[in-house]
């Protein structure tokens, strides 16, 4: 059966302006970046630190303005919708954060968070109800969070009533920026298959993010390889991480398949300026590290379509 698409990434771009009014540079964090998150699925954006990949989030989230492209939600633009209509699609869309010790203040017990949240949602005698029926979807309870506080769970039961807050809004789909690189390496795989479960049992969607390629490709469905700001490649994620085809997927290839979380990119990459990288790569950016350079790879490099699946390289042109 063909799932709708829920969001729609429409040539995404975000140049950051940094420095002072005597020496500003210019970094293009998102180059050109488009991509879909169908209804029930777990879509992961992947890559290093500095890859571009939490800039996305944040411009999906409304955190951060785009320079040019479009976040199209069930047909409407985002970033061009009216204030009571960006109010509505902030419910349906959720942010889940990497650090959920800082989601709560450490003097404020966690079932606050839950009430005031179901309250200002409408809940008013049954709120009760309503939170212990969330809470209940990530394997807790509501005798379980009452009259505590935040430094009184682990990271990962703590992940887990944050995710819990947002399912109170009736979410379609969570926006998860690393959510389990500040949770026990033996916690991580717990809230993966967190996702896995709401996906299958209330249909959510989730656009997940991550530099952990073993848990990235233990629950997506697709998966879309970020370097440099753009998307190297993209497609299911079986054929994405067991039979890469461009260069920098190869290369990252030998951490996977097993789901060992302390398997990571651990290295951050160089971010170029503008001046820098027009100087030094107008085509593929990946050319200084690829061992199958061609001269035509200093040109722009199209996506071409690939045994299924999209791919930025000139090999396959
Ligand atoms: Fe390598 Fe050229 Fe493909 Fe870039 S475009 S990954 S340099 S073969």
């Amino acid at each position: 059966m063909n799932k709708e698409i829920l969001l729609r990434v429409e040539n995404l771009t975000k140049i950051f302006t940094l420095g002072s009014m005597f020496s500003r540079v210019k970094i293009s964090a998102v180059n050109n970046v488009s991509f879909n998150i169908k209804e029930s699925e777990i879509f992961t954006l992947a890559g290093e630190s500095g890859s571009g990949k939490t800039t996305v989030a944040k411009i999906i989230l409304g955190f951060l303005e785009p320079t040019s492209g479009k976040i199209i939600y069930k047909g409407k633009n985002i970033i061009e919708s009216q204030k009571e209509d960006k109010k509505s699609i902030r419910k349906e869309v959720q942010a889940v954060f990497q650090n959920p010790f800082e989601t709560f203040n450490p003097l404020r017990m966690v079932h606050n968070y839950l009430v005031e949240t179901a309250k200002n949602l409408g809940a008013n005698s049954n709120y009760q109800e309503v939170i212990e029926n969330a809470l209940n979807l990530v394997g807790l309870t509501w005798n379980d969070v009452v009259n505590k506080y935040p430094s009184e769970f682990s990271g990962g039961q703590l992940q887990r009533i944050s995710i819990a807050r947002s399912l109170l809004t009736n979410p379609t789909l969570l926006v998860a920026d690393e959510p389990v690189s500040m949770v026990d390496a033996s916690l991580r795989m717990s809230i993966v298959n967190l996702f896995a479960k709401l996906k299958k049992e209330i249909g959510l969607s989730v656009l997940y993010i991550t530099h952990d390629l073993a848990t990235a490709y233990y629950v997506s469905d697709r998966i879309a390889i970020m370097f440099r700001g753009e998307i190297v490649e993209m497609g299911s994620v079986d054929k994405v991480l067991t039979d890469p085809k461009h260069p920098y997927t190869m290369l990252l290839k030998e951490s996977i398949p097993e789901p060992d979380p302390k398997k990571k990119w651990t290295k951050d990459i160089k971010i170029l300026t503008l001046e820098e990288e027009e100087y030094q790569m107008k085509g593929c950016k990946f050319i200084s590290r690829c061992p199958y350079r061609m001269d035509k790879c200093k040109n722009p490099v199209p996506d071409v379509e690939v045994d299924g699946r999209i791919v930025k390289c000139c090999l396959y042109t």
